[in-house]
């Protein structure tokens, strides 16, 4: 017998819910005043969410196994659940046309649920209602403490938007680690300047729990290699926490034994350790299991008892209620036409394939690229000054890369996903997240990391056979950019140490880096 199938719905229905697979929080049903004994549940499961861009087996695994174990447990709770399966004999494999469908069979006075975090979304729910002719009317989301508006109000009329003042004005609103003359605890706003230790022996951080699947995540497994073949990264082990207990237990477990060191090696890696210090929750967060709400009281509470120091709790704070919110106020008030699709750097190379395998004798691109493969994730270093230092470098498309991201990781969904990748990370976005380029060679992963003492190139060398990609590509790149780079006064230094390099060294600079881009399968990376 299937530990979990498809459910229908019979009798008349006021409100249809829609709750989607990022919104895995029954605290959502209360926002939006549901009824169990007049409303009802809508969930659907369509092929096209994991293969509009590839979408990793763990990342899907995720997403259908936390879904069906929410449904599972709002039935248990009387709650009256229309579940559409991925193979169930109705689906037509995309929301849009599902949702329609259910719409015109149930007849509901209306659709409503929770803000989507993804445009396409929200677009494909309207075009559906429409269709079925019946209201949607959504509701704020209430896993973000910053309303869409109320970003929009305080980005108004600025130059260039900036995450640290945006992130002090949130926590002087909600009163976190602020005096009551709303000044920072500690008498400082960030502690970067101690958050930046490399570790100079094998680092021992406890790994997160791991969660052996149940019936229904096995079942889940199954289906995916069933009807989903072909999917990128492994699928086991899968240890993935699919249920809020389990959420809530990844949390206790990181307060407890890493949130203490998690500000001094916050930008650190080590080969064989993709965690370290983080915390491994976006997933949970991302699909709602928990609420970054709870995430940083348990942080504060853990520096008010002692248990942890005020540079790992600032920092924590700093990614839930400065990053997070920042980026998402991006996405829905920037990046809805020009930032979606811009690549203010103009480069049009391919994604190379490493991306996908992980086969490379680049050390620090195997062990990063490999976590990702073999897990679905890699913390924030890796993703930015690692893999995606090193597509901006050798010039390949924004969109090419946002898509790998998008779907390569288990945290990965559209509002987070895109500021991230193509502000932060690729500088193509025009500025709008970052004002110069996260650009950096092999000094820097050399500094932070013990991946270029295992590596065969050189990571002092910058020309030639046997030297570092990422100072091959990263000279070639401010060469390249020069003249676009030239107006930015952040880039003034930079530029200066371009400057000293001559020309017969740029030059062979220069064939260096296009050899390399022929050897990755680049490509032209101008039009
Ligand atoms: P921790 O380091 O423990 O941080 C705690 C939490 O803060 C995270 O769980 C996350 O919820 C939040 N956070 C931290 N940094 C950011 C940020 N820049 N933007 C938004 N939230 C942040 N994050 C995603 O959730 N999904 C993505 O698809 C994603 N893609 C990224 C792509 C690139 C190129 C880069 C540079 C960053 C990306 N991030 C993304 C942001 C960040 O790297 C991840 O949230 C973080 O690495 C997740 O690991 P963690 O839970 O161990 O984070
Ligand atoms: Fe990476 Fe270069 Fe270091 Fe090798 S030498 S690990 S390619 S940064």
């Amino acid at each position: 017998m299937p530990a979990f199938g498809p459910t229908r719905v019979s009798g008349p229905v006021r409100r249809l819910i829609l709750v989607l697979g990022d919104q895995l929080d029954p605290a959502g049903l209360d926002a939006l005043g549901a009824d169990p004994e007049r409303d009802a549940i809508a969930m659907v499961e369509v092929a096209r969410e994991s293969t509009h861009v590839p979408s990793h087996v763990q990342r899907t695994v995720l997403f259908l196994s936390a879904m069906r174990h929410y449904a599972a447990d709002r039935a248990s709770d009387g709650w009256r659940v229309e579940y559409v399966t991925l193979d169930d004999h109705d689906n037509t494999q995309s929301f849009e046309t599902e949702l329609a469908r259910l719409a015109r069979r149930l007849e509901p006075e209306a659709v409503t649920g929770l803000r989507p975090g993804e445009r396409r979304v929200l677009d494909e729910i309207e075009a559906a209602c429409r269709e079925a002719g019946v209201a949607w009317r959504p509701e704020e989301d209430p896993h973000f403490t910053c309303t869409i508006d109320a970003f929009e109000r305080w980005a108004r009329g600025r130059k260039s938007l900036t995450m640290e003042y945006f992130y002090r004005e949130r926590r002087k609103k909600l009163g976190i680690l602020v005096d009551d003359d709303g000044q920072p605890e500690g008498g400082q706003w960030n502690f970067d300047k101690e958050n930046r230790e490399a570790f100079k022996a094998a680092p021992s951080a406890p790994d997160p729990p791991a969660y052996t699947p149940d019936d229904i995540t096995r079942e889940v497994i199954e289906l995916v290699r069933d009807r989903l073949p072909g999917l990128p990264g492994k699928a086991e082990p899968f240890s993935w926490p699919v249920t809020r207990a389990q959420a809530r237990r990844s949390l206790t477990h990181f307060i407890k034994h890493r949130l203490p060191d998690f500000g001094a090696y916050e930008d650190a890696m080590w080969t064989g350790e993709p965690t370290l210090f983080h915390s491994a929750l976006s997933p949970a967060i991302n699909l709602h299991l928990l609420n970054p709400r709870e995430c940083v009281d348990a942080a504060v509470e853990a520096y008010r008892s002692g248990a942890a120091p005020l540079n790992s709790v600032e920092g924590f704070v700093r990614q839930l209620i400065g990053w997070r919110e920042f980026i998402r106020g991006v996405y829905w008030t920037r990046y809805q036409s020009r930032g979606a699709k811009s690549n203010a750097l103009d480069q049009h190379g391919d994604l190379p394939e490493l991306y996908w395998t992980a086969d490379t004798d680049m050390t620090c691109m195997r062990e990063c690229v490999g976590s990702v493969v073999g897990t679905a994730y890699a913390h924030h270093i890796p993703r930015l000054m690692v893999m995606g230092n090193f597509a901006m470098l050798a010039g390949v498309h924004p969109q090419k890369v946002s898509d790998w991201y998008l779907g390569m990781f288990a945290d990965g969904i559209d509002w987070v996903t895109l500021p991230n990748v193509r502000g932060m990370a690729m500088h193509a976005d025009g500025g709008v997240v970052g004002t110069k380029p996260y650009a950096g060679s092999g000094k820097y992963i050399s500094r932070m990391s013990n991946f270029c003492k295992r590596c065969r190139y050189d990571v002092n060398a910058r020309s030639g056979d046997g030297a570092c990609p990422f100072n091959v590509l990263y000279w070639d790149f401010l060469n390249r950019n020069r003249d676009a780079f030239a107006r930015n006064t952040r880039m003034a230094m930079t530029l200066k140490n371009l400057d000293r390099i001559d020309d017969a060294e740029l030059v062979r600079i220069t064939t260096s880096a296009r050899s390399l881009r022929q050897k990755l399968g680049v490509g032209a990376i101008s039009r």
